[in-house]
């Protein structure tokens, strides 16, 4: 099932998200699958539940958008449990349409998280995946990366952007 992505201004984007304490079972497959599905339709390389306005601490990534079935993350209560380095790039969001700005992030993470499985999974990520990991795990705080910007100045951001939207 497609959700349709929720929108800049609804409160569930800005609310704290609940702890996954349940694996394996069919509804949070289901969930998953419904998330990947929805994140492709929109075109965007990274989602979180609350983007689809379910307040559970789940994520999932995929910088190829569908093309490659390897690079497809999912990440169940992760936390960045490193950050190294710093970088400023153009970030675009999927509940901020046709915008983005230069958001300072840590160049390098690594990321601590289960798969659907509750198996533990270590992502060590780096430049553009550690950004977008970063930018995924804010959400899941209830945070936007407008909330990491220096000065509210955005860009418009057309449809086609190589950074891509999460
Ligand atoms: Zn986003």
């Amino acid at each position: 099932m497609i959700y349709s992505i929720v929108k800049y201004g609804d409160p569930v984007l800005e609310t704290q998200t609940a702890t996954i304490t349940e694996f394996d079972t069919p509804e949070l497959h289901k969930l998953l699958d419904d998330m990947f599905e929805s994140m492709y339709a929109a075109k965007g390389v990274g989602l979180a539940a609350p983007q689809i306005g379910i307040g559970k601490r789940i994520a999932v990534v995929d910088l190829s958008v569908g093309e490659d079935p390897e690079k497809k993350i999912v990440l169940i209560n992760p936390e960045v449990i490193h950050r190294e380095g710093s970088q400023q790039s153009e970030e675009g969001c999927l509940s901020l349409p046709g915008y983005g700005a230069k958001v300072p992030r840590a160049l390098r993470v690594r990321v601590e998280c289960l798969n659907e499985r509750a198996e533990p999974v270590v992502i060590e990520a780096e430049g553009w995946y550690a950004r977008i990991l970063q930018h995924e795990i804010g959400h899941l705080r209830g945070d936007l990366y407008i909330d990491h910007m220096d000065s509210r100045t955005f860009s418009t951001q057309d449809n086609h952007t190589r950074h891509g939207k999460a």
